[in-house]
């Protein structure tokens, strides 16, 4: 594939601890497009071995907006169905840029290990030292092995360790969009973590007119009237949710976007220090990042004090848990604050069965619990007119490697918009019908 995709995969073997390259084909692409359609297609292809697919989507890592989205597909420890989470941040686009489009990972190791992919190159490497780690040392320490800070790392921490279905994948110190349990199947298969980093260019076929396009969708974007404000605080009134900006507030340090997005959702409290401090101290751990609306929101209503918010998710995300998940238990127990989690939290890595989490309505628990995608965006679509239509929104923002958030919220990125893309894109002729119909592949699997 010459254009958009480093045109490589990377199948790897954890039980024979070999890596196989293979080269991507034009045809590939053409008929599965990237992200969670490909992903699907390369787990049907090594079903029997029980796979985990990383994937990055068509448009990750293009000046396209929000193109920021890698996502993970494989039979989820916690629905026993095959699903589909997103990971964002600068993630998916690092798993673009490594040089390898798409990674299998497949048996179970003898020992643990950690996969190390950048700039063509892969390794599997030994993470024995690394095994019993929370995410925030994991990375620290991985970052540290590497000698390099812009390393992304989707890692797992005692809950993905011990196999618990409340275990998520990490994006680095943080918690991620994963509602499938992801932590424990690579606990299962004695994976701590995958470090990505990559400086590979991407080529478009015709570069002036994809970036003329790619620009016109930003500033039709910046004219527009449909985004929210900064933080999750702005996207809790849009829903008709309680007004948190108020609570959020007095700890506050900044808002901060994902590659390539308008967007500044996720909101950055510190809780150690001074919230206005703004030259590095002594203190190393100042601070978390807020990368879901929903957890905040039953933390809150439990009596939570922001302060105590903060303290809290850091506990969850060192774990390597769902803070939706978390947050049901902690609230369901009647804890709201600090001093009584750890036991909640450890009797929660041990518990066999949990619930998905996620928004707070009957209704969104009840479709998550049967879902194919996280619900970590909002159940509820934002842009008028789209309330119908969650599924196929999804479906196409994880094929294509845009925020699902983002695709909610902004109606008029839609397929006709991103298949208008594709051909200055990488030469491929495509419809916006055409590109619902590979899309709804997904959700007929
Ligand atoms: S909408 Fe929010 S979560 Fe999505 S890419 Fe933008 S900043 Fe990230």
């Amino acid at each position: 594939m010459d254009f958009l995709f480093s045109g490589n995969l990377l199948v790897v073997d954890l039980q024979k601890k070999e890596i196989e390259e293979e080269v991507l084909s034009e045809e590939f692409i053409s008929r599965y497009i990237g992200g969670a359609r490909a992903n699907l297609a390369l787990y049907e292809k090594y079903r029997e071995e029980d796979p985990i697919v990383f994937g990055s989507g068509f448009f990750t890592g293009t000046p396209v907006p929000a193109s920021c989205l890698g996502v993970v597909t494989g039979k989820s420890p916690r629905t026993g169905k095959v699903g589909h989470s997103p990971f964002n941040l600068y993630a998916g686009m690092e798993l673009k840029l490594s040089g390898f489009d798409f990674i299998v990972v497949k048996g179970v190791a003898a020992e643990p290990l950690y996969l190390w992919v950048h700039d063509g190159l892969a390794d599997l490497l030994d993470a024995s030292e690394l095994w019993k780690m929370d995410t925030w040392a994991l990375t620290d320490e991985l970052r540290n092995i590497i000698g390099e800070e812009m390393v992304q790392v989707l890692g797992i921490g005692e809950a993905g360790m011990k196999g618990s279905p409340a275990a998520q994948i990490n994006i680095n110190y943080w918690a991620s969009p994963d509602q499938f349990g992801f932590g424990a199947k690579m606990g299962e298969k004695n994976l701590k973590a995958l470090a990505l980093r990559g400086l590979n260019m991407l080529d478009a076929a015709d570069p002036p007119e994809f970036n003329d396009r790619c620009l016109e969708l930003h500033n039709r974007i910046k004219g527009s009237k449909v985004l929210p404000g900064k933080g999750f605080a702005s996207f809790s009134t849009l829903l008709g949710g309680e007004d948190i900006s108020g609570w959020l507030s007095q700890l506050l340090h900044r808002h901060s976007g994902c590659f390539a997005c308008h967007m500044s959702c996720n909101t950055f409290v510190k809780y150690n220090e001074s919230p206005t401090e703004m030259r590095s101290t002594e203190v190393t751990e100042p601070g978390i990042l807020f990368t879901g609306l929903s957890y905040l929101q039953k933390l809150k209503k439990g009596g939570f004090t922001i302060e105590e918010c903060g303290r809290i998710l850091e506990q969850v995300s060192r774990l390597g848990l769902d803070p939706d998940v978390a947050a049901d238990a902690l609230v369901g127990e009647g804890v709201s604050d600090s001093k009584g989690a750890k036991k909640v939290l450890q009797e929660l890595i041990s518990a066999g069965e949990v619930k998905s989490g996620g928004w707070m309505s009957e209704e969104a628990a009840e479709a998550n619990d049967q879902n194919i995608f996280s619900s970590w965006p909002p159940f509820k679509a934002i842009g008028e007119g789209i309330e119908k239509e969650w599924m196929q929104i999804n479906a196409l923002a994880y094929t294509c490697g845009i925020c699902p958030v983002f695709m909610l919220t902004v109606p008029f990125v839609d397929a006709a918009a991103l298949a208008h893309l594709m051909e200055p894109g990488a030469e491929m002729e495509m419809t916006g019908e055409a590109l619902l119909e590979i899309t709804q592949e997904i959700l007929d699997h």
